[in-house]
């Protein structure tokens, strides 16, 4: 049975940098955004997180041949069809509350489960991390067969996030060509309080979830990736924490498939707070993020007025 380790929660909330973190820990495998392989990967032929094109990776033509006899053998448009058919946002009303799965539903989910299974047998990995964040898929997942799925929530906070999205960001994998998606701090907010709240009904449903707030993370990784490891089950002697120093990471390159650039990074990462946001967020946007939130930010245990506003 394969083991997945999902990083779940709305964009720009840090999962990339977790999924780094973890993705050092012997005995984890970091896949990156799963989610976006079958677009951006299998047709588009973008960069893998190690620097080949997807075609040209070695790790990713040996899952491709070990869970579909080939990638050649994906039909990515019924993989498309599958995903407008349940893995919206929209639909996690009904995935939620569903008592069985539909046929899509476990189709959509088995493309998954293959591609976890044998990037575990590929990689040797004890356990898989797709860091896709949907939690719509993570909803899914829920439903496919011989999965051992634990959900990290990864929370921000959504004035925070919101920044974020406003910010442009061009994607490296294009080369330039392209940049990331930007919403407005309102739309932001909206679809923040969606996602989050997503993934507090999964964890009714039964999932494992775990929630950790990134802010938080990051001022003691050590203690957090301790805390992570534990959930997810994976045994952990203080020497594999080497990695880690003060203020930065030792990252070695990986087989992401998608993701935030950061996905690229080997070598020193930088591991310090991002509060941009408290003075470059203007006021009224940070009202109205906040107005929107609120419920979820208090639950999280956010303070909703920040000391340092201007
Ligand atoms: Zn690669």
């Amino acid at each position: 049975m394969a083991q997945v380790l999902f990083l779940g929660g709305f964009g720009r909330s840090g999962t990339t940098l977790v999924e780094r973190l973890l993705g050092e820990l012997p005995g984890m495998c970091a896949l990156g955004e799963v989610v976006h392989l079958w677009q951006r990967d299998i047709r588009d032929d973008e960069r893998c997180g190690c620097g080949a094109r997807f075609s040209g990776c070695a790790f990713w033509r040996r899952v491709g041949d070990l869970a579909f006899n080939g990638w050649a053998n994906v039909d990515v448009d019924r993989v498309h069809k599958l995903r407008d058919a349940v893995e919206r946002t929209r639909h996690i009303p009904r995935l939620a509350s569903a008592t069985t799965a539909t046929d899509e539903v476990r189709e959509y989910a088995s493309y998954y489960a293959r591609v976890y299974a044998a990037a575990a047998e590929v990689s040797g990995a004890r356990m898989v991390i797709d860091s896709s964040k949907h939690s719509a898929l993570a909803h899914v997942l829920r439903w496919a067969d011989d999965l051992d799925l634990r959900v990290v929530h990864v929370v921000r906070d959504a004035r925070g996030v919101a920044y974020s999205w406003t910010k442009t960001v061009s994607r490296p994998e294009t080369d330039g060509a392209d940049q990331m998606t930007r919403y407005s701090p309102g739309r932001s907010a909206v679809l923040w309080n969606a996602h989050n709240a997503a993934f507090g009904l999964l964890a009714r449903r039964g999932v494992p979830v775990y929630r950790i707030r990134y802010e938080e993370f990051l001022t003691d990784p050590r203690a957090g990736l301790i805390r992570l490891a534990d959930f997810a089950g994976l045994p952990l002697h203080p020497e594999d924490l080497d990695f880690l120093r003060t203020e930065h990471a030792d990252l070695r390159a990986g087989h992401s498939a998608a993701g935030n650039p950061m996905r690229f990074t080997v070598g020193r990462l930088a591991l310090r707070r991002d509060d941009a946001w408290v003075r470059a967020l203007p006021s009224t946007q940070r009202r109205l993020v906040g107005a929107v939130c609120g419920p979820l930010l208090r639950a999280y245990g956010y303070p909703l007025n920040i000391a340092s506003e201007a």
